[in-house]
């Protein structure tokens, strides 16, 4: 728990602070920037939230933060968020997309997605695990799978998988981090997790990391792409990135399984870490070629400077 004795003095003063036990992983200010920001190489509290709306959402990054290093004063702004996670993000035609919150440090902060289908709701990465999460999730028809996309981001698996019966999906090279995962695909090809739900392995981060992605490529429909850590949106250069510097296994790898998502049409792209974006229709592809022509300069560097705030 967040604890005064320990507020940044870069916060603004008034009620909402951040401490000094920030990993800086960047989950309130991608949830919440106007409010949120980096500084010195951990979060701050930029503008203090007006009430209702505002302080909503504040209260919501509270809830998000992986080490509870988000606090207010008093503590009767301790309330809980009448909103709550977890919260729509866009209705494809494949399925309802949400943003998970309630991030957990062992996976630093990593953000998960609930995708609700007919063909039974899948989680994408593993959040905290809590009881209002739980019961949002019970609301909306439980799970009928659950997919890692690499090793960094199982977090609290086995108990949202105990708690919904459903089974674990990750890649046979990360399957040591989810010892009991059910499905451990192995290769490079594409495995239908169900209709209109693809998982593509893109080793390099890691050795076993997967991309899912949701829907078909349309010019109606722009597919949904949960990324994991293999590449993200950065909003200060307003480009793709990927990284080098946060790049476990293998660059060159990482770099080939990228040119391997150029036939997607993706609409939202949707990382564990970085920020995510929706894009118009042949944006994505210009983005994705922008980034290729990079990192494959040799000076593959400056590409991976990211600039996500906190890498994977
Ligand atoms: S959410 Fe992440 S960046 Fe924000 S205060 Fe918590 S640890 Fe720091």
């Amino acid at each position: 728990m967040a604890h005064i004795r320990k507020r940044r003095p870069e916060n603004v003063s008034g009620p909402f602070y951040v401490d000094s036990s920030c990993i800086d992983c960047g989950t309130c200010w991608q949830w919440d920037p106007r409010h949120f920001e980096d500084h010195g190489h951990q979060a701050r509290v930029r503008a203090q939230p007006e009430p209702g709306l505002e302080t909503e959402r504040a209260l919501m990054a509270v809830q998000a933060c992986p080490v509870a290093a988000i606090g207010t004063t008093p503590p009767l702004l301790r309330q809980t968020p009448t909103q709550g996670f977890p919260v729509l993000i866009t209705r494809h035609p494949a399925g309802d997309v949400y943003y998970c919150g309630w991030t957990s440090r062992r996976s630093f902060g990593a953000s998960s997605y609930l995708v609700v289908r007919p063909q039974g709701n899948v989680l994408i990465d593993s959040p905290r695990y809590n009881r209002p999460l739980k019961q949002a999730i019970t609301a909306r028809g439980g799970l009928a799978a659950m997919v890692m996309s690499h090793r960094d981001d199982v977090a609290d698996h086995k108990r949202w998988a105990g708690v919904f019966g459903c089974p674990r999906w990750i890649h046979h090279a990360d399957r040591d981090a989810a010892p009991g995962a059910e499905y451990c695909p192995e290769g490079e090809d594409p495995v239908w997790l169900q209709e209109g739900l693809q998982l593509i392995p893109t080793p390099g981060h890691t050795a076993g990391s997967m991309v899912a992605v949701l829907g078909a490529a349309s010019q109606d429909a722009l597919q949904v792409l949960f990324s994991g850590d293999h590449l993200w949106w950065n909003p200060e250069h307003q480009r793709l990135v990927a990284s080098r510097q946060y790049c476990w296994w293998n660059w060159r790898e990482q770099v080939r399984s990228l040119a391997r998502l150029q036939h997607l049409n993706v609409g939202w792209l949707l990382p564990a870490h970085g920020d995510r974006r929706c894009f118009g229709p042949g944006e994505w592809q210009s983005q994705l070629k922008a980034l290729l022509a990079a990192v494959e300069d040799d000076d593959a560097s400056t590409t991976s400077s990211g600039g996500c705030g906190g890498g994977p």
